[in-house]
């Protein structure tokens, strides 16, 4: 008994599991903090955290260390609050060669393999996922898993599985769900297996041949239906939505989300600006600056050929959507920490909302708490306020002065526990980050 507790333990402390001997406060200090609320930047700065929230949060002047405090001090780094990316699929395999290879992944592999993607995730400086869309209920077990403390990742939110149409976008060959009683009875298996947003792919995608990108295939009744049922459970649905008729009818129908909005047009923003309705960009599968990602998972050329097709509309969306004060929640449509442009999938992202007009302040709020906002959980985290869960992490200097600093992050706690100090004398680390260009590890090669 004995022995096997001690290798629990063992096993917990190389995994960055939260430990109960750590149950003492813990001060960060660093050069200053950002307070996404306000804008409001303070200098010299110590974050007192206790069970896993934040206990005070201010100047060093005036924040008293309690004397059991451990100190964790980041000399010459800014702390913000943990990233949130709300367009991730932890299962994802995009066409190209991983398809050939994860042809006949079985669903405990696909567990671990999801898994893993939560775990790089959370160090990559994610605190807070939301999933649009998996497959065999695995993102449940995994999300069940975080919560439980099997193993770490980031608070997970999502959407279980595509409720989609027969040839609709994500869908095989396989009848899926057509007309208005179907679509209820899918809605309502997500929601009863654990789903927390209901996902409806309402145009044709990039990554699905056949079925425009801009054109409308769900019917109305078809989205009215998910929305109906969802409504009735408190849960709000968002769609996948390449084309502005296509998110006019669903936005009017009651749709809260709109996920990549492709070719959206001035005329639809201004209605989903007007009615809350959540943008999530996912720019970085459209735009020339990420294009070696596709490269480098050997993209085949008639999805390369989508890619550009939509690349032009779908950055003027975002830059006509941020003129037009749409409310954005920063999501990816890539592994949070994939590597893009020199750095992770979810960085590079905020940088294109930068580069399309937002201020620094917007960036990193439709990182932080905006999306906090979309998942109504603003009230426990997205922001560094007292009595919020200590999601945070640090770089190194201030993004609002420069947004690029983002890009050296290297700190990372959730939940009041460290996951990564590149920093610390001891590293929490225990699994790296891929590197810029991943060898050829998910081939099966003990040598
Ligand atoms: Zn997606």
């Amino acid at each position: 008994m004995r022995l096997k507790s001690l290798r629990l333990l063992a096993l917990a402390i190389g995994l960055g599991l939260p430990q109960a001997s750590l149950a003492e406060p813990t001060a960060l200090t660093a050069d200053g903090y950002i307070d996404v609320l306000t804008g409001d930047v303070v200098r010299d700065a110590v974050i007192v955290v206790d069970n896993g929230r934040i206990l005070a949060a201010g100047t060093a002047a005036d924040t008293a260390i309690p004397d059991d405090a451990r100190r964790v001090d980041l000399p010459g780094k800014w702390l913000v609050p943990g990233l949130m990316n709300v367009h991730v699929h932890l299962g994802l395999i995009l066409p190209g060669i991983q398809m050939l290879e994860l042809a006949d992944e079985s669903e405990a592999a696909l567990a671990l393999r999801m898994a893993d993607n939560a775990y790089k995730s959370l160090l990559s400086g994610v605190t807070t996922i939301r999933l649009t869309g998996e497959v065999r209920h695995a993102d449940l077990a995994v999300a069940r898993a975080i919560e439980r403390g099997q193993f770490p990742g980031p608070r997970i939110f999502t959407a279980a599985e595509i409720v989609s149409i027969t040839g609709g976008h994500g869908t095989t060959l396989e009848p899926t769900n057509d007309g208005p009683y179907e679509v209820r009875k899918e809605t309502r298996r997500q929601i009863r297996a654990g789903a927390d947003w209901i996902k409806i792919a309402i145009t044709g995608g990039i990554g699905t041949p056949g079925g425009g990108v801009a054109q409308g295939l769900m019917m109305p009744d078809e989205i009215q239906a998910a929305v109906e049922i969802a409504t009735r459970h408190g849960v709000k649905v968002t769609a996948h939505s390449g084309s502005s008729d296509a998110t006019r009818e669903a936005v009017n129908l009651g749709v809260k989300g709109i996920e990549h909005g492709y070719f959206l047009d001035r005329e639809v923003l201004q209605l989903m600006h007007e009615k809350d309705v959540w943008f999530v960009p996912t720019m970085i599968v459209s735009q020339p600056a990420t294009f070696e990602f596709f490269r480098r998972i050997g993209a085949p050329d008639w999805y390369m050929a989508r890619v550009k097709e939509v690349g032009v509309d779908h950055w003027k969306a975002l830059k006509t959507a941020v003129e037009e004060g749409v409310n954005i929640a920063l999501g990816s449509d890539q592994f949070p920490f994939e590597p893009n442009d020199g750095t992770t999938a979810t960085i590079r992202e905020a940088e294109y909302y930068l580069e399309a007009g937002m201020t620094p302040l917007e960036a990193l709020q439709a990182a932080t708490i905006q999306p906090a906002r979309m998942l109504e959980i603003e009230d426990q985290t997205g922001s560094l306020s007292v009595g919020k869960l200590a999601d945070i992490v640090a770089v190194q200097g201030n993004p609002l002065e420069d947004f690029h600093a983002l890009r050296s992050l290297g700190f990372v706690m959730k939940g009041g526990h460290v996951y990564r100090n590149d920093w610390g004398e001891d590293d929490a680390r225990t699994v790296p980050l891929p590197d810029e260009e991943p060898t050829d590890a998910h081939y099966h090669d003990p040598f």
